[in-house]
């Protein structure tokens, strides 16, 4: 019988296939029983109990039946017997696809639960590294591919825009503690340590970056932050794409090498501590002779060595706990956060099931990037969803980037009264300083003495809250500034088209027409698109949907509460003022 014609992708997938098969992978391919034990670990599952192509044994059984085909004595002689079956078409390709990317999120939660040692993430990464091959994946996945190939990391922060931010948080740090030694180095060559973070730090949440600053700070540390090589997320452990992950991995150890330094601290990020930690040294194919650390140890340790002092009761409210499913299932980082969390917060409630056993947040895998599947993922979601509401916390903490995004998601789809936040935070929240010789007498005195410093700028404050409308526009008045105020964003748009000011603070969550809706006809009006703005707000989870517009940036984002000296300083920043 003559073999069915063959698509070009389809027989460059099956050529790479057989590249990549090895012992784990194929000891995970034929050990399979279908006893069925994994279906109820998956979220997927519980989330559509009625729909079959969810559970795990399914899923695998696409790639499964491949294997069998090509690579299997039975499969390649009685196809039929052991339901082996090749791939011809794109289409078919197309359907793996929405299998590997779409109804899984790699999160092993169903390996855990296999009494046959079954991995079925890793045969999953497997198919999807095989359909990126050919270029069949989402459109999510190839850009932020792209990006992370091509500037370095990826969410596509310029080199320039990274310096600038952590040079902005260093400004405020040295500000804040009043001490120039609390300033961020960059490229120091011969620091013990290379501080290394997740790109979404420097995008949408760089108060992580100034308050592991603080906390390096406080603990006298001798750490600088690299210039290059500072994303320590990699795109390969979702993609499934080896080079990637290689070529990620080796620009933080080429960096840290070039620094000389002694070890490298990888901030809170799951799967960035997975992969550069345990799997970018295969990836890439290199021996590594520094040490690394998730940041969680390093804070821990510093606690532990008495480096610096803690007050938990500077975090009150009761949090939860969500182990990342990279941290907790794949490297095994489950006691070390709690009791970091126990040292730092006053109410801590666990969540169940918990540790490796806990649900993903959902957006794990990459799932984040891979908007046509957004539905299914959220509906997934209603899982964790009820874990979350079970605790009865009004903030999950969690170590990982991708894990607040995904939780944050969650929170918003199924309405919960919750906010997320990190350990780096709460740790830094609850330091404890020794006084200092000379403390400033007054609050007056935290003002940085540039007398008029605003003199000749006019200033838009819109914000629905009077009391915050008063202390903004009487802070840029002291300082010399002529103030227009408004409690709502249509009257607040009038000022900025009567007076076209030097700089707008805006307030996202008003009543009537939003912050965002504010934002947006700013830049889009032309006669008021140049004007600098500066997100003064309540609610940090909307950073995202900020700068993610399709328009020009904020030129600054502080989050309430704002005290007089970080805002005269973001303005000076704006305005460019000395
Ligand atoms: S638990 Fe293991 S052996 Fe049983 S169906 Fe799932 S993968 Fe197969
Ligand atoms: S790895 Fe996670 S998401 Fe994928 S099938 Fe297993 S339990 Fe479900």
């Amino acid at each position: 019988m003559s073999e069915q014609a063959r698509s070009h992708n389809a027989q460059m997938v099956l050529n790479r296939l057989a590249k990549k098969l090895n012992r784990q992978v194929v000891g995970s391919l034929v050990a399979c029983v279908h006893c069925g034990n994994c279906t109820d670990s998956c979220h997927y599952v519980l989330a559509n109990p009625d729909d079959p192509t969810y559970a795990p044994a399914y899923k695998a059984d696409r790639l499964r039946m491949l294997f069998k085909r090509h690579h299997d004595w039975t499969g390649r002689i009685f196809p039929w017997w052991v339901k082996a079956k090749s791939i011809y078409t794109d289409a078919e390709l197309v359907e793996l696809k929405d299998i590997a990317f779409g109804k899984c999120t790699n999160c092993r939660r169903c390996s855990l639960n296999c009494p046959m040692g079954v991995d079925f993430a890793t045969f999953n990464r497997l198919a999807r590294g095989l359909l990126v091959s050919v270029g069949i994946m989402p459109e999510g996945v190839a850009v932020v591919s792209k990006d992370q190939w091509e500037l370095g990391n990826q969410m596509g922060v310029l080199k320039e825009d990274y310096v600038d931010t952590v040079e902005w948080m260093s400004e405020e740090l040295v500000e804040d503690m009043k001490d120039d030694k609390a300033a961020i180095s960059i490229d120091r060559a011969g620091a013990k340590i290379m501080y290394t973070i997740n790109p979404r730090e420097a995008k949408y949440d760089p108060r992580t970056i100034s308050d592991a600053a603080k906390i390096f700070y406080a603990a006298g540390e001798d750490y600088t932050m690299p210039s290059e090589g500072w994303d320590m997320t990699n795109f390969g452990l979702f993609s499934g794409d080896d080079d990637l992950g290689g070529t990620v991995a080796s620009r933080v150890y080429e960096k840290a090498r070039e620094l000389g330094v002694k070890k490298v601290v990888i901030s809170e990020c799951g799967h960035g501590y997975r992969s550069t930690r345990c799997e970018g040294p295969n990836w890439a194919g290199t021996d590594i002779d520094f040490e690394m650390e998730s940041s969680v140890d390093t804070m821990l340790r510093y606690i532990r060595e008495g480096k610096i002092k803690v007050d938990k009761s500077k975090n009150p409210e009761r949090v939860t706990f969500h182990d990342s499913c990279n941290n907790a299932r794949s490297c095994g980082l489950t006691e070390e956060p709690r009791e970091l969390l126990k040292l730092v917060c006053g109410d801590f409630q666990e969540m169940y099931p918990n540790r490796a056993e806990n649900f993903c947040c959902t957006g794990g895998g990459g799932a984040m990037s891979m908007s046509e599947y957004t539905p299914q993922r959220l509906k997934s979601a209603t899982v964790k969803a009820d874990q979350l509401k079970a605790t009865g916390a009004k903030v999950v903490v969690t170590s990982c980037h991708n894990c607040v995004d995904g939780l944050a998601d969650c929170i918003k789809h199924y309405k919960l009264d919750m906010e997320v936040t990190q350990l780096v935070n709460l740790v830094a929240n609850a330091l404890v300083f020794d006084e200092p010789a000379s403390a400033p007498a007054a609050a007056e005195a935290d003002v940085p003495a540039v007398a008029g410093v605003l003199a000749g700028r006019k200033i838009v404050v819109i914000d629905d809250e009077p009391d915050v409308c008063v202390f903004l526009s009487t802070v840029f008045e002291d300082n010399g500034a002529e103030v227009f105020s408004a409690n709502d964003g249509d009257g607040g748009l009038a000022l900025v088209r009567q007076h076209k000011p030097d700089l707008v603070t805006l307030d996202l969550s008003m009543p009537g027409k939003d912050g965002g809706k504010v934002f947006a006809d700013l830049r889009n009006e032309e006669a008021i698109a140049g004007t600098k703005v500066c997100i003064v707000t309540g609610k940090p989870e909307l950073r995202k949907l900020i700068y993610e517009r399709p328009v020009r940036e904020p030129e600054g984002y502080l989050n309430k509460p704002v005290d007089a000296e970080k805002l005269l300083l973001n303005a000076r920043k704006i305005l460019e003022l000395k």
